[in-house]
This record gives structure tokens, C-alpha cells and sequence, in this order.
């Protein structure tokens, strides 16, 4: 088997113009399971792409010496539409310009997008036996994107990379944070069956909801099999495809160092996985760093005003409930030292994130802490952070 790079054009927004994902091959379609790891989706987050870096070259290698099997598709760089969008010399990757919002949200929603006439002629396939399910579900999920016409160069975009991520069996989105510690997001149903994912990028969380309120990259693929299986619980119907976003720490811990260890990482999660097959013993899977808690007992610490941030936390501290977190400055106080207000913890767990641009505007995020405590509020609500 050998690599195959291929170049996908998306539909252009106006005449004359156009552009492309490239997506890397290892193995052919349909033949074995298949793994999707994608990068910087949010295209001004860069760890993803330095990683892909440093992953080609080592399944490039295991190819060589015949120890691949099933099919893995790398897109280094899945956002071509962000990694152009500089403006006055700073990259603005993760909203599109023209106004149609996050890159990272939104994302089809398989089942509804099939339909029910779609859905009646599913359930007639259906059965106990769950591996024939599977098949029959993964088969309407690529009819439903195979039948869409891209109408411009975003949508384009989208069904280009839903296309190649919907059958598979494993999606690894690779994004960052702002100034963070390594963490994941999943599906409460591919926990623990995760944890070799995240024992391996040694997270220090694993944030846990079967719906974060944003139809996100992962969630597009992840959920629909929880939702059918709701839908139809006389029927074995597996969560057949492991969707994760990854959040490689933060957006300045961009190095070869981080790459190529984060790279290792994720070769050695598709070793367990059985897509690379060892020279010796497969490598044991290392302690998880973390336990995965409940992504609605995270408080996003958020700030009441305009202001100057002075943190009082760094990231990876324990902190209380009511603890400060952060020091709000107001600039525009006549008395310097009235003009500062504690931004407090709404509850207790680890400093898991930070903003690196002091300055912020009202409701900005700017703390998350892991919390094992459900918040009120927040369950079922929208749980990220924009
Ligand atoms: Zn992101």
C-alpha cells in the first residue's frame, strides 16, 4: 500500500478564483476501517498543522515497511479558507469573514438532513445484528452528503471534508486553545473506550457531552449513531464512529519538539487501534493523567465588564469555588485602585485554560476550570465558549 496525496477543488465564491484541500491516503476506501485526522479547522490554530508535520513522515515510514492496514486520511490543513484571511497582519482563522460565523460550528446534522422517507426505508434494514447496521447507516450517511451541491465556497468546504470524515471509524479534529493545557472533547458514549486517545496526548481533561450545543466538527459525526439509536432502540445500533476534538494546549505551543512528541501520540493511539501493526509487543498504553468529567462541570469564567485582565491563577492550579481567578481592571477609572473588581471561580477543579490577549470585552471567556460539579445552568444548555 502507498500513500496517495490528492487534491480536492472547492467551489470558488467568484469567478476566477478557487482553491483546494489536500488530503493524504494510506490504504484504499472501503477496505479495512478507516481513520480521519484533520488539522486546524480554526485555521489560526496552528499546533494541528505542525503535527501533521511530524505524523506523515512516521506513517510514511510504517507503510514502507508494510505495517499499515484499514485506511488513514490526513488533512494537514483542513481550513484554506482561514489560512488566507489576514487582515492588517493578523490571521483571523476561526470566523468567516464574509459573516457566516464559526468554522467550527453548525456542521450537518446527518440524521435530519436524510429525512424521513430516508429514515422509514433505513429502519426496514434494520436489525439485531449491529456490524449490518452499521453498514446500512454508513451507506445512507454518504448518500445524503454525496447527493448536496455545494452552493459556495464555505459549503463547499464543509462537504468536501464530511464527505471523507462520514464513514469513518475513528475522526480525530485536531484544534488548540488559547493558552491551555492538553485536553479532549467526546461523546459520553466513547468513554472509557477513549482512553488510550487520551492517556496517549497525556490530557489533562476530558470534557464529556453528548450534545456541547454548537454542532461541531466531531459532534456531526459522533452523534447521529446516539441519535438513531435512540430513535430505533429495538435495533443494535453501535456509536460506530469515535469523533474527538483534540485541543493541542494552546495556540503559541508550536514547536518540533511538541510536534513530533504529539505526532507519537497519535501513532501509537493507531497502533492500540490496529491500523499500524508493531515490530514486537504493541506499546502499553501510559496512566491517564485525568479522569473525564462532565463537559456542563466546566465553568467558563467569563468577564462582567471591559477591562484589563491580572490573573491570579496559571493554568494547571487547583483551585476553590469563589477562589479569584482573574483581576478585572477597568483603564478608565479616575482612581486606579477602585478600578479593579475580582473575577471569582464558579467552581472548584483545575485552571485548564487562559487567555494570552489581556484585554477583554463583556462576556468575553476568560478561564475555563474542570469541575466535577454539574453547574447549574448549564446542563443541556450551550456549552462552549463562542
Ligand atoms: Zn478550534
Amino acid at each position: 500500500m502507498a500513500r496517495t496525496t490528492e487534491r480536492l477543488p472547492l467551489k470558488g465564491n467568484s469567478p476566477g478564483t478557487g482553491q483546494e484541500v489536500m488530503l493524504h491516503r494510506y490504504g484504499s476506501p472501503g477496505n479495512g476501517p478507516k481513520a480521519y485526522l484533520q488539522a486546524s479547522l480554526h485555521a489560526d490554530e496552528t499546533p494541528g498543522m505542525m503535527v501533521m508535520h511530524h505524523l506523515i513522515p512516521l506513517l510514511d515510514r510504517a507503510d514502507e515497511e508494510g505495517r499499515l492496514s484499514g485506511e488513514i486520511v490526513v488533512i494537514p490543513y483542513a481550513n484554506p479558507i482561514g489560512l488566507g484571511q489576514i487582515v492588517n497582519q493578523s490571521q483571523l482563522g476561526r470566523y468567516a469573514l464574509n459573516g457566516d460565523g464559526n468554522f467550527n460550528r453548525n456542521w450537518p446534522d446527518l440524521v435530519a438532513l436524510a429525512g424521513d422517507t430516508a429514515l422509514d426505508e433505513l429502519e426496514r434494514k434494520l436489525s439485531d445484528d449491529a456490524l449490518k447496521n452499521t453498514i446500512a447507516i454508513r451507506q445512507l450517511f454518504r448518500r445524503v452528503l454525496l447527493e448536496r451541491e455545494p452552493r459556495d465556497l464555505l459549503e463547499s468546504l464543509r462537504l468536501t471534508l464530511a464527505r471523507e470524515a462520514v464513514d469513518a471509524d475513528i475522526v480525530l479534529d485536531l484544534h488548540c486553545d488559547d493558552d491551555a493545557l492538553m485536553h479532549a472533547f467526546l461523546i459520553p458514549q466513547h468513554w472509557p473506550e477513549a482512553a488510550d486517545l487520551v492517556a496517549e496526548l497525556e490530557c489533562r481533561a476530558a470534557l464529556l457531552a453528548e450534545d456541547s450545543g454548537g454542532a461541531s466538527f466531531d459532534e456531526a459525526f459522533s452523534t447521529p449513531w446516539i441519535k438513531l439509536a435512540k430513535r430505533y432502540p429495538d435495533c443494535s445500533i453501535l456509536p460506530a464512529c469515535l469523533a474527538a476534538t483534540v485541543e493541542l494546549r494552546g495556540r503559541n505551543d508550536v514547536s518540533d519538539e511538541l510536534g513530533r512528541k504529539d505526532a507519537a501520540a497519535l501513532f501509537n493511539f493507531l497502533r492500540h487501534r490496529g491500523f499500524i501493526r508493531s515490530e514486537g509487543a504493541d506499546p502499553e498504553i501510559p496512566a491517564l493523567l485525568c479522569e473525564a468529567t462532565d463537559l456542563a462541570a466546566t465553568d467558563v469564567v467569563r468577564s462582567p465588564a471591559a477591562g484589563i485582565l491580572a490573573y491570579n491563577v496559571d493554568i494547571g492550579d487547583q483551585i476553590r469555588k469563589g477562589e479569584v481567578v482573574a483581576w478585572l481592571i477597568d483603564p478608565a477609572a479616575e482612581q486606579p485602585l477602585e478600578g479593579r473588581q475580582a473575577i471569582k471561580a464558579g467552581t472548584s477543579g483545575l485552571v485548564l485554560s487562559r487567555n494570552s490577549h489581556k484585554y477583554v470585552s463583556a462576556k468575553d471567556s476568560i478561564a475555563k476550570i474542570v469541575g466535577k460539579d454539574l453547574i447549574e445552568g448549564r446542563d443541556g444548555g450551550y456549552l462552549l465558549e463562542d
